[in-house]
């Protein structure tokens, strides 16, 4: 069960995790985020002492203790508690303000980061203490590793763990952190940031968990953009392939690296709302449900780039070498359509658009589109379903279409279109494809 940052960020969050967690039969691993803003506020700290401006990071550590002072105090009420919820803080504010004293390095930010999620999850083991709800506090830092390229080194994930869980057989309740992570040189590192739906499924499928829950402040992945279309419903079950079409087509609600964990070892998620326990939220599984559409998104901040050369026709490994140009500047790209004089592709920076256009130029003529939204309908087998396309084309004839994708994957349709109709089109979509108005 992974409880987001929304969900831990005030003390009645945290009782409403112990009755969440109580309910449960089967023994339970938590992972914890840290609370709400302190990531972002780690950030900042780190930005100010890498940017030589320590009175303002001695100003933002002190806001930040504060807060968590404010927050135990609240939280736990007996002495004996108190006293080590008193101590914890103190520990972990103590070893910031030694970073501010020290030069700064990569490493350290990495420690920095590190704090928040050491401290939800210190604070509430020892609120579980005071309530006597016996449990066993698991250091992440002791089994999640990654390798020279990030990656999570599942293999020896499921070792360790097995092992730390094998010696504690008697134990039902397991806390540990999201996010955090050892990595080659045995430096604290992380998962980038909303990693802690990736630390979830990593141990779902380390342990072979029977659910993998992942509770935040939503009840499940919606049909369409809630902060933009008013009238969205929570999709109740979708496959691990549509989830992961989703996830990284901006649905912000999972992270997209924590799909291929529970796909490969098969272990279900669920999406569910702490706010609202009862709401059956989206449940991720390997099959899904029916045929059909279940869901559009958008991704903003994309540039289109076209290549035009008549040197394309008939002409092989034209492709290639314009594919290597991106790999060459380490630049991913989303989506991608031919003719046969000209290739159209997306990406979703513009780190390296210079070099990359300049190289791209030897190649033929080069033209920019930037400010465009990729807007993803998804569905199983949804490019196969006539009616489907049809649906989607007839309401929104009045939108201009930069470009479209389609058949790449049978569950997704994706389409680009200048930002400034991205409102429109996901609204028009709501009420043509769900009849949703
Ligand atoms: N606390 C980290 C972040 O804010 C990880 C997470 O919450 O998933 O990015
Ligand atoms: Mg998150």
């Amino acid at each position: 069960m992974k409880f987001g940052g929304t969900s831990v960020g005030k003390p009645e969050r945290m009782q409403q995790i112990v009755s969440l967690v109580s309910k449960e039969t089967e023994p339970v691993i938590v992972v914890l985020s840290a609370l709400s803003g302190t990531t972002n506020a780690l950030v900042e700290i780190g930005n100010h002492i890498a940017n030589g401006d320590r009175g303002t990071a001695k100003q933002t550590i002190d806001k930040l203790e504060k807060h968590y002072q404010d927050f135990i105090n609240e939280l736990v009420k007996q002495p004996a508690t108190s006293e080590k919820a008193k101590a914890i803080v103190a520990e972990h504010f103590e070893f910031l303000n030694i970073i501010l004293k020290i030069s700064f390095s990569e490493a350290l930010s990495k420690d920095i980061l590190a704090q928040g999620e050491l401290l939800s999850t210190k604070i509430f083991s020892v609120y579980l203490e005071e309530l006597g709800i016996n449990h066993l506090f698991l250091p992440a830092l002791e089994f999640m590793t990654i390798d020279h390229y990030d990656e999570p080194q599942i293999g020896s994930i499921k070792v360790k763990l097995s092992q730390i869980l094998n010696q504690h057989k008697d134990k039902k309740l397991f806390v540990t952190q999201g996010y955090i992570c050892r990595n080659p040189r045995g430096e604290v590192d992380n998962l980038k940031r909303g990693g802690s739906d990736y630390t979830a499924s990593l141990i779902g499928a380390a342990i072979n968990a029977s659910v993998c829950e992942i509770w935040t402040d939503i009840d499940g992945m919606h049909n369409n953009d809630p902060r933009i279309v008013k009238n969205t419903v929570p999709v109740e079950q979708m496959s691990f392939d549509e989830a992961a079409e989703l996830a990284y087509f901006g649905a912000k609600i999972l992270h997209p690296a924590s799909i291929w964990p529970a796909q490969q070892y098969n272990i279900p998620v669920k999406l569910l709302n702490t706010m609202q326990p009862e709401a059956k939220g989206t449940t991720i599984a390997e099959k899904a449900a029916g045929v059909g559409v279940k869901a559009v998104a958008a991704k903003d901040n994309i540039i289109a780039i076209r290549i035009k050369s008549s040197r394309m026709l008939l002409a092989y490994g034209f492709l290639r070498k314009i594919f290597e140009v991106f790999e060459k500047y380490r630049t991913p790209i989303d989506m991608v359509t031919t003719s046969e004089v000209a290739v159209s592709i997306t990406i979703d920076t513009d780190h390296n658009l210079k070099e990359i256009i300049k190289e791209l130029e030897a190649f033929g003529t080069v033209e920019i589109d930037k400010n465009q939204t990729i807007i993803s309908v998804v569905g199983n087998e949804i490019s196969q379903t006539e009616l489907m396309v049809k649906k989607l084309f007839g309401s929104i004839l009045n939108i201009p279409i930069r470009m479209v994708s389609y058949g790449g994957s049978p569950h997704n349709i994706s389409l680009l279109v200048p930002a400034e109709y991205k409102n429109q089109i996901l609204q028009q979509l709501n009420k043509g494809m769900f009849g949703l108005e």
